[in-house]
């Protein structure tokens, strides 16, 4: 039977020089999107509002530091316009 414990050889050298930062990039990109939340267009978020209905007058939207710069959302991924809108719209 073969251990994977011992002296460093080549083959495992390369392999860790090609596999760790392959892993690392995996683990950055998971980093940046909020699994918790829902992507934007699956929730068809749009940066313009629908009617009268738009983000800053919705119960989950995070506003951002004034009026009118974005925010964030409790429940779609991503800097949120005050403006925008998506199907999971509710008025506050
Ligand atoms: S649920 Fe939709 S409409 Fe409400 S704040 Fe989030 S993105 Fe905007």
């Amino acid at each position: 039977m073969r251990t994977t414990f011992g002296p460093p050889t080549r083959g495992r050298f390369l392999r860790s020089a090609i596999l760790l930062p392959a892993l690392a990039s995996l683990a950055g990109a998971a980093a940046l999107a909020d699994s918790s939340k829902a992507s934007p267009a699956s929730m068809r978020y749009q940066t313009s509002p629908n009617g009268s209905m738009q983000c800053s007058g919705c119960k989950f939207f995070i506003p951002g530091q004034d009026a009118k710069s974005s925010g964030s959302c409790q429940i779609v991924d991503g800097s949120i316009s005050p403006s925008g809108y998506c199907i999971a719209y509710v008025a506050k």
